[in-house]
C-alpha cells in the first residue's frame, strides 16, 4: 500500500489528488494540453517555459503553477526543481526543430539549440527529478519524441538526430530504472498542427502553414489525451511506446494531400 500523497481534497473547486505533474515546454502546443489535460485529472501541475506571460494565463485557468523555466539553462532547471513540492509525473516536452537542410549545408547554430533543448534539455530535467520519482513510490516519465526518433529523413538530421538521442536517453532508463517504482512511456506523434513548423521555419507563417495544407494533421489534444491515459494506468503497466500519427501520414515524408 503506497503512502497517500499530501494534500489530496478539494482546493480552488478543483478535485486535487495530491500528486504532482510537472510538463516542459508548457507554454503552448502539446505541453499546453499535457497542462490541462493533468490539471482536470486532479494533478497540481507544475508547468515550465520561457514564455511565462503565456503560462500564466494558462495556469489562471487551469490552476496550474506557471514557472519560468529554460531546459537549456541548468541554473534555471535547478531553480525550477528545486522550488516543487513532490513530484509523481515527469512531462518531457519542451523541444522542437530549427530548419531543413542537407547535411552538406548543416547549420551548427541549429543543430545546437535542437540537441540543447530536446535532448541535453530532457537530460537536465530527467536527472535532476529521479530521485523524486522514485521518492513518490509511483513515478512516470512520459517523453515526447517523434516519428523523427525512429527513422530519418531528408534534410532533417539536426532533428532526427537530436529525436534519436533524445528517445535512446529516455529508453535506457527503461533499463537503468528497472525496479524502482517509476514508468517510461515514450509518445511518438507524426504531424501535430501546434507551433512546431512556426519556430522550424523561423515565423514563416506561409511555409509553416503548407506542411499542414491538403492534410489533417493532429492536434494537440490528441497527443494530450494519450498523456493523460498513460498517466492513468495502475502502477503494473508500463506502456513502453506509442506510435500515433495521422491517418494521412504514413511516414514524416509521405503524406496524403487532398488535391
Ligand atoms: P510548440 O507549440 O512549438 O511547443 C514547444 C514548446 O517547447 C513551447 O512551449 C516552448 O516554450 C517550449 N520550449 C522551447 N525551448 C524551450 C526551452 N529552452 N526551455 C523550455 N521550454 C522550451 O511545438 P509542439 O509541437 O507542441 O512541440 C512539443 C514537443 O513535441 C517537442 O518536443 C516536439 O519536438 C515534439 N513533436 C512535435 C511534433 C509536431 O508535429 N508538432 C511531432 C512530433 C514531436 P517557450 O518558447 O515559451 O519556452
Amino acid at each position: 500500500m503506497l503512502p497517500r500523497p499530501p494534500c489530496a481534497g478539494i482546493h480552488n473547486g478543483r478535485v486535487n489528488s495530491g500528486k504532482v505533474a510537472v510538463v516542459t515546454g508548457a507554454s503552448s502546443g502539446i505541453g499546453e494540453a499535457c497542462v490541462r489535460v493533468l490539471a482536470a485529472q486532479g494533478y497540481t501541475v507544475h508547468a515550465g517555459a520561457r514564455r511565462i506571460d503565456r503560462l500564466e494565463s494558462i495556469a489562471a485557468e487551469t490552476g496550474a503553477v506557471a514557472h519560468f523555466l529554460d531546459v537549456t539553462d541548468q541554473e534555471s532547471v535547478d531553480a525550477f526543481c528545486s522550488s516543487l513540492p513532490r513530484v509523481d509525473v515527469l512531462v518531457n516536452n519542451a523541444g522542437g526543430a530549427k530548419g531543413l537542410a542537407p547535411v552538406t549545408e548543416a547549420n551548427l547554430d541549429h543543430w545546437r539549440w535542437m540537441w540543447e533543448t530536446n535532448v541535453l534539455g530532457t537530460l537536465r530535467m530527467t536527472k535532476a527529478l529521479i530521485p523524486g520519482l522514485i521518492a513518490s513510490g509511483d513515478g512516470l516519465i512520459v517523453t515526447i519524441t517523434s516519428i523523427a526518433a525512429l527513422s530519418p529523413y531528408d534534410n532533417g538530421s539536426g532533428y532526427t538526430s537530436a529525436k534519436h538521442a533524445e528517445a535512446v536517453l529516455h529508453r535506457t532508463l527503461r533499463g537503468e530504472l528497472l525496479g524502482k517504482p517509476v514508468r517510461l512511456t515514450e509518445v511518438a506523434p507524426g504531424a501535430v498542427e501546434t507551433e512546431f513548423s512556426l519556430v522550424r521555419f523561423d515565423g514563416d507563417a506561409d511555409r509553416s502553414d503548407a506542411v499542414y495544407r491538403g492534410m489533417e494533421p493532429l492536434v494537440a489534444q490528441d497527443i494530450a489525451d494519450i498523456v493523460g491515459f498513460v498517466a492513468s494506468r495502475p502502477p503494473h503497466v508500463n506502456i513502453d511506446q506509442i506510435v500515433v500519427k495521422p491517418r494521412d501520414q504514413a511516414e514524416a515524408g509521405r503524406v496524403n494531400r487532398a488535391t
